[in-house]
């Protein structure tokens, strides 16, 4: 027999064992698997013919891998007879192992990811959907979050929490802003330059200005961390937003170049770098923060849920960073146009999204101009309440994704 007719058959017979293996109306077959990449985390979708009980977890060892538990499911892919097939994103490698009440499908990872997200969705013109969401994570996390469910703590459990305490998404009411004045009292920060006012007056002004725009659209309650020339430290700063639940905080500050130079000038941007997300975790596994000790919750649950707060955090900083200095820019030169990075002390919170506006420098003469200009401190203030309405303006959608699937978290998948 030629080589072209041995081809040919054997292409004839694994055509046949696929027909063997077309659906035939049997329970729990999976139909198929898609990928969906995301900027911060993988979709994995399993398409069943009928409601799978499963739950998905990560293993460590021997190698990085996803597992999604399917009791009783069997494989009925096309095109994909063989069990296995490419992922895509965070999931390399697939393949489904069938095994009766121990069937599963197993992914290999390719970083450290943890499953943020397990759900079940109807059908919507195919199959049922079990729905899989992993995010990158740094592998001491991976680490801790890994390995067989067990009673004590399994990831269903661990998603619940997780819908629980951490972020919520911003509210569509009684949106709470906390705007804080920089400096204050015996700490007038920058001193005035060109006659103009000190950096604590300047940022009192703006913090003033800023209130009163948001009070007048009815849609916000704004907290002020000092209304007034008093001294404020740092740490209560935090502590005013986080008592109030506060769903966005804005530090104001006007900045100062050093040895002489006046050429500097425009607004920045900063959201929290690397390293104050570091200092921002010791900080609340010091104080406790929101960290709650019980049974199931242990240390390695605690440190992963803080870990997803503080990513969802600086997420959502860097959105409205974003969208801040879009805004500002239509009033007043940008000193740098992308949001900078900094351990800012206030924006150590773990959960609440926040930004340090430095409005221009006290040491151009432009900028101190302008700063002490009560007319340009209105538009300028105008531009980041407009950049405060445009950043939750998107709750009615975005958050709302969030909730539906925090509230599928807590429902039917989860037993
Ligand atoms: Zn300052």
């Amino acid at each position: 027999m030629d080589i072209v007719k041995r081809l040919w058959l054997k292409a004839f017979f694994a055509a046949l064992v696929a027909l063997a293996t077309l659906p035939v109306a049997q329970a729990d077959q999976i139909g198929a698997v898609r990928f969906g990449v995301h900027d911060t985390h993988t979709r994995i979708v399993i398409e069943t013919s009928s409601p799978v009980e499963f739950n998905a977890f990560t293993l460590a060892e021997p190698a990085a891998r996803l597992v999604v538990n399917m009791p009783g499911a069997s494989w009925a892919v096309r095109g994909l007879e063989g069990g296995s097939g490419q992922g895509h994103g965070l999931a390399g490698r697939f393949r489904f192992d069938p095994n009766g009440q121990a069937a599963r499908l197993v992914f290999d990872l390719e970083e450290a990811a943890v499953v943020v997200r397990q759900f079940t969705l109807p059908p919507d013109g195919g199959g049922h959907r079990i729905v899989v969401d992993i995010e990158a994570a740094p592998v001491q996390t991976f680490t801790a979050s890994s390995g067989f469910p067990t009673d004590s703590v399994t990831l269903t459990q661990l998603v619940a929490e997780r819908a629980q305490v951490n972020y919520m998404p911003p509210r569509c009411e009684r949106i709470r802003v906390v705007i804080d004045p920089g400096h204050g009292g015996r700490d007038p920060g920058a001193p005035g330059r060109f006659g103009g006012a000190s950096e604590s007056t300047l940022a009192l002004n703006a913090g003033l200005a800023l209130r009163d725009l948001l009070n007048s659209r009815g849609r916000y309650e704004v907290i002020m961390t000092r209304d007034r020339d008093v001294f404020l430290e740092l740490d209560e700063r935090i502590r005013v937003a986080q008592r109030a639940e506060a769903d966005l905080f804005i530090s104001l500050h006007a900045d100062a170049a050093p040895n002489g130079n006046t050429s500097a000038r425009g607004a920045a941007v900063y959201t929290l770098s690397d390293a104050g997300t570091t200092r921002a975790r010791s900080r609340a596994m010091r104080d406790g923060e929101w960290i709650v000790t019980s049974e199931t919750r242990t240390a390695e649950v605690n440190a992963l849920l803080l870990d997803m707060s503080l990513r969802e955090k600086r997420n959502q900083s860097l959105t409205f960073a974003e969208s801040m200095l879009s805004s500002v820019s239509t009033v007043t030169p940008l000193f740098r146009r992308e949001p900078l990075e900094r351990g800012f002390w206030v924006l150590l919170d773990s959960q609440i999204p926040a930004v340090l506006f430095e409005m221009g420098f006290m040491t151009n003469p432009d900028d101190s101009r302008n700063l002490n200009n009560p007319a340009f401190m209105q538009r300028l203030m105008e531009t980041v309440a407009s950049s405060i309405d445009d950043y939750f303006e998107s709750c009615g959608t975005a958050g709302t994704l969030r909730t539906a699937a925090a509230s599928q978290q807590s429902g039917s998948a989860l037993r």
